[in-house]
């Protein structure tokens, strides 16, 4: 491995932000306590710029290079999740029901270790902007960054996250090509009937017939609407109906997840989902009401971005660290936004044989931060070398 040997030397203080940090979570928009922190070490490390506030409390800092160059963006996230720690950690969380289950105390570190080692060296032309962001953990921050003009206003060319992985080897970076995480959409159908007596159902129209059949027809979007090769879940995860033994109900209700790999899949899923409860409950006699609700989008890594962001984990890591043409996951993940805004790639570290992300006993690998940091900062001297 070529942990950048700067960055190996201060491996404690970043394990020591990290463990402040865990200690102290806070949830969605709220990171305001996480804020202050990420500024207080920024100014200590002599970076030229700073701005807060952004999406509340997210923060932007800018490390200038020598002389003209590209602009490389870095992000991480900050926020935490509403779960109560159970792992029994000695930096466990003091704040009851809220924990860093995600590893975003992990990220917040990595990217300020790359802040550090930066700020001090500056070998490199251009510049590197480090973006801090809040609730990425369902409020859409990042979505909220980008329409703040984060992009345009540090002129930022390209962009870079990394996410820990349980599960694999420590420090190993695994790149997907293409779409690495998945789109989650949500969507909610009422179905309206006429109740009446169980025994008379010929003088009612049964929603919950109707809603079973919607369920099961459902299922055949994936399998039989969307090319084979395509890759998405369609999930019922509710299904409300009734309240005893002897009544045939008004309403019934489902509801649940969409997931798929596919931009494009994305809005034939959405649009056969409508038309399949619309025209099925009315065949029956019924009136099916579709709300579905788009959420994050995918995280699609710009081909070009992914081959650098590849060259640079191969050196940071050894071929044997880095798996390129990994797996994507059907997670989503707001990062998507600034995808979709500038060309990038989101790339994730292993967290070695750790509990799973959003479990109450997971708890992210210190050890593997200088590898993050390594692998973030090499990316902005990569991108804008010195010349010789
Ligand atoms: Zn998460
Ligand atoms: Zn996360």
């Amino acid at each position: 491995m070529a942990i950048l040997n700067r960055i190996a030397e201060f491996g404690a203080d970043m394990t020591a932000w990290r463990r402040h940090l865990h200690a102290e979570p806070e949830l969605m928009f709220d990171t305001i306590d996480t804020a202050g922190f990420v500024v207080e070490q920024l100014k200590a490390f002599g970076v030229d710029r700073i701005e807060t506030g952004v999406a509340e409390n997210g923060v932007v800092a800018v490390i200038e290079g020598q002389g003209p160059g590209p602009t490389v963006g870095l992000r991480a996230d900050m926020d935490a999740l509403p779960i109560q720690e159970t792992g029994g950690v000695p930096y466990a969380s003091h704040r009851p029901g809220v924990m860093h289950a995600c590893g975003h105390d992990g990220h917040t570190a990595m990217l300020l270790g790359a802040a550090r080692y930066l700020a001090e060296t500056r070998a490199f032309q251009g510049r590197a902007t480090l973006v801090f962001q809040p609730a990425e953990e369902g409020g859409g921050g990042g979505r909220v960054m980008v329409e703040a003009g984060v992009m345009q206003r540090y002129g930022i060319d390209q962009i870079y996250a990394l996410h820990n992985w349980p599960g694999v080897a420590p420090g190993q970076i695994n790149i997907v090509e293409g779409a690495a995480m998945a789109s989650g959409d949500q969507f909610d159908i009422e179905i309206r009937g006429r109740g009446g007596h169980a025994a008379t159902p010929h003088l009612t129209v049964d929603p919950v017939m109707v809603a079973m059949q919607i369920g099961v027809a459902l299922q055949t979007i994936v399998s039989r609407s969307l090319d084979p090769l395509a890759r998405a879940v369609l999930t019922i995860t509710r299904c409300t109906a009734g309240n005893t033994y002897n009544v045939i109900p008004e309403t019934a209700h489902l509801a649940g997840t969409v997931r798929t790999l596919d931009p494009e899949e994305r809005t034939a899923l959405a649009e056969r989902l409508q038309t399949m409860a619309e025209t099925l409950a009315a065949g029956c006699g019924a009136e099916a009401r579709v709300a579905y609700h788009y959420g994050y989008p995918p995280t699609v890594n710009d081909a070009a971005a992914t081959a650098f962001a590849g060259t640079v984990a191969e050196e940071i890591c050894g071929a044997a660290g880095l798996q390129r043409n990994a797996r994507p996951s059907l997670a989503a993940e707001d990062f998507s936004y600034m995808l979709e805004a500038v060309p990038g790639a989101y790339v994730f570290i292993g967290n070695g044989a750790s509990a799973g992300l959003h479990t109450s006993d997971y708890d992210f690998n210190d050890e593997i931060a200088p590898t993050g940091a390594s692998f973030l900062a090499r990316l902005v001297e990569r991108a804008g070398p010195l010349a010789r």
